[in-house]
């Protein structure tokens, strides 16, 4: 007998029928004699849904307001998963993230968790109840008001919850049947792995993929705490996300290639006629980090009679501000131009064995230019290729990427539910 945390996705509980399902599989779980706690998303796109209200009544919504406001989906997914535990036979408590112990900074939409106390999930257990915790979301220890842990986050709280609670596993329970090669809703021959490193999850994720929030997978690999991602709309096994390639104490092949992901949310600025001279990207670089300015990659051109280019991506969703602050410093910086480009896309493709294996990036650039895609940034790490190109053609990069390292499925991958929203 374990104890097993539990996290279902929000297209897991879409509707009154996916909760119902999602009750009978806690429930056969606690009948093979584990216990379990329950992390659970707000019902289907409910999240979104409420982002747009808020927006139709403010186009800049104070974020504590904002924050009250998204907990609240969390809140109807917990009271409703319990009411149909409940009415299995079995006894079920929802706890919102306050009750349930998670103290974070006070970064509305951005909070970050300071220490998990579970007192009140484990005293259910002890009871004999299955705790259902809401995700994402938790209390500032300094303000006393309730935050969120950003988009995604339920499988940070997930994560946090197992390590908390000493639990021996933590399952991940989302849309499709685990971590694939690339997003199956744009590559549909993308296949399923069996097991994946935190390393590799971490680039992935870092990088667009979207099937683990980020930070999960750093608490998962500081915890040291295994991960499985499954399908609640089958049996299959899913993804096991650890630190070595190994199922089950046997050591498995790691391949060279194990996934490409894409990136649609970044834009890209070019400031151009900058002066080529010692302090002028520090000058640039400083600015925007006081801004809180989240950079990614950054290329300077080759200068021609003293001036240069400095091309920088970022979140699309700091496009603004960033803009404004080098508007703003035009003089102390000195550039002629600046170009805001949003309709850019990062493919990056992450594989542990890359560092042993020469001729990827020849793989890579050879397919991109097969099927006439221009590449406009190039960036690596020792286990990462990324490239910036147009928007457009992120799918078809994705997949030329995918054929061409073989990984193409010979089936087509199934996508059980969800908007991809
Ligand atoms: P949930 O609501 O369960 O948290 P998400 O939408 O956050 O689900 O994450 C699941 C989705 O992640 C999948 O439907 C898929 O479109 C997307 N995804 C992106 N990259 C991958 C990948 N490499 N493997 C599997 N799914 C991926
Ligand atoms: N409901 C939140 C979101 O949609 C948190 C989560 O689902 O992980 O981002
Ligand atoms: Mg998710």
């Amino acid at each position: 007998m374990g104890l097993v945390v539990h996290k279902y996705g929000g297209s897991s509980v879409a509707d009154a029928a996916s909760v119902r399902r999602v009750a009978q599989r806690i429930v056969e779980t606690v009948k093979n004699g584990d216990d379990v706690a329950v992390v659970v998303s707000a019902m289907g796109d409910t999240t979104d849904e409420l982002i747009d209200l808020a927006e139709q009544v403010s186009p800049n919504p104070p974020a504590r307001e904002l924050d009250m406001l998204l907990t609240a989906g969390e809140r109807i997914s917990m009271a409703v998963l319990a009411m149909a535990i409940a009415d299995l036979g079995y006894q079920a408590r929802s706890y919102t993230g306050s009750q349930a112990g998670f103290i974070t900074t006070a970064a509305h939409g951005s909070a970050k968790i300071i220490d998990v106390t579970p007192g009140r999930i484990t005293e259910a257990i002890a009871d004999g109840a299955i705790p259902i915790v809401a995700g994402f979301q938790g209390v500032s220890q300094d303000t006393k008001d309730v935050t969120t842990l950003g988009r995604g986050g339920s499988d940070t709280t997930a994560v946090a919850l197992a390590a908390a609670l000493n639990a021996d596993r933590c399952e991940i329970y989302t849309d499709v049947d685990g971590i694939f090669s690339a997003d199956p809703r744009i590559a549909p021959k993308a296949r399923k792995v069996p097991v994946i490193t935190y390393e590799e999850m971490l680039e992935l994720a870092a990088n667009g993929a979207k099937v683990l929030h980020l930070r999960c997978v750093e608490y998962a690999r500081r915890s040291g705490m295994p991960l499985r991602v499954r399908s609640s709309f089958s049996d299959s096994l899913g993804t096991l996300v650890t630190s070595s390639y190994e199922l089950e104490g046997v050591a498995v092949e790691a391949p060279i290639i194990s996934g490409v992901a894409h990136d649609l949310a970044e834009a890209k600025i070019t400031i151009g006629g900058v002066r080529d001279e010692p302090g002028r990207a520090a000058a640039v670089f400083e600015l925007l980090a006081d801004a809180e300015v989240n950079l990614d990659m950054i290329v300077q051109n080759v200068s021609a009679a003293g001036l240069t280019d400095i091309t920088f991506t970022l979140p699309m969703s700091h496009g603004d501000i960033a803009l404004a602050v080098l508007r703003e410093n035009k003089g102390n910086i000195g550039f002629e131009t600046l170009a805001y480009d949003d309709k850019v896309a990062k493919v990056s493709l992450v594989g542990a064995a890359m560092r042993s294996h020469p001729g990827v990036s020849a793989t890579t650039f050879r397919a991109l230019a097969d099927a006439g895609i221009n590449v406009e940034m190039i960036s690596t790490s020792e286990i990462r290729i990324s490239v910036v190109t147009r928007a457009e053609d992120a799918t078809r990069a994705v997949q030329a990427i995918h054929t061409a390292f073989g990984l193409d499925a010979d089936g087509e991958a199934v996508v059980y539910a969800g908007t991809g929203r």
